[in-house]
């Protein structure tokens, strides 16, 4: 009896501070703020997943945030291409705080994880490993209308939507290029690297494959928003 009183008391004032918190009555940091917006300036933590859901569930959210990123984007005419390839609130991106090979077409969602990833995990993880800053990136695609490993037949990638980008390598400000198809195998310093870039983009984006994964990821980090996480 004792014990249910207690957990009681702890649910009200569980229930007591979130209320409090929703009415600005308690200031916490906005990064620690589950009911702040996402800030792409914060550096990822435990509310990133939840703010980032927020984001992916309300277009004029994500492009409210989006036009905090630094991505220079235009955006896209909605458009159903065939059944499940949908393009829906997404923009062209063609310049982000790294130079592109070309610029990509991106759910609004992606563009977003982009931005984060970019600061939070790419050119920290480049400082860490070679002492400079990322330059560009080449990538090998975003949109394309085709099901999960190119297969005939079963559910649509998450290419279909807009909602994926496969990474294929990166180009440091000395000029070094370090791709994932020759720099992932072994344990020198560009493996340490990817590799690391690998476990960052998982604390960003939900689906995160790489040449662990199986071979036709032999050659990029494929990187996507969506509902369900895997690390490979
Ligand atoms: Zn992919």
């Amino acid at each position: 009896m004792r014990r249910r009183i207690l957990v009681l008391a702890v649910l009200l004032l569980a229930a007591l501070a979130a209320g409090l918190l929703w009415r600005g009555d308690i200031a916490v940091p906005a990064p620690w703020n589950p009911w702040a917006p996402l800030d792409l300036r914060d550096p990822p933590n435990l509310l990133t997943g939840l703010k980032l859901a927020r984001v992916k569930a309300d277009p004029d959210l994500c492009r409210a945030v989006l036009a905090t990123s630094g991505l220079s984007t235009r955006p896209v005419p909605d458009r159903e291409e065939a059944p499940g390839c949908v393009l829906s609130n997404a923009v062209a991106v063609s310049r982000a705080g790294v130079a592109l090979d070309r610029g990509f077409v991106a759910s609004c969602r992606l563009a977003v994880a982009f931005a984060l990833f970019e600061r939070h995990a790419l050119q920290p993880a480049a400082q860490e490993a070679f002492g400079q800053r990322v330059a560009a990136i080449d990538h090998l695609g975003t949109y394309a209308c085709r099901n999960v490993n190119h297969r005939a037949e079963g559910r649509r990638s998450r290419h279909a939507t807009a909602d994926a980008i496969d990474l294929a390598a990166v180009r440091l400000a000395d000029g070094r290029r370090i791709t994932v198809r020759q720099g992932w195998a072994g344990d020198g310093p560009e493996a340490r690297f990817l590799h690391r870039l690998r476990d960052r983009a998982c604390r960003i984006f939900d689906v995160v494959l790489s040449p662990d994964y199986n071979a036709v990821h032999r050659d990029h980090l494929h990187l996507d928003v969506g509902w369900f996480g895997t690390c490979r």
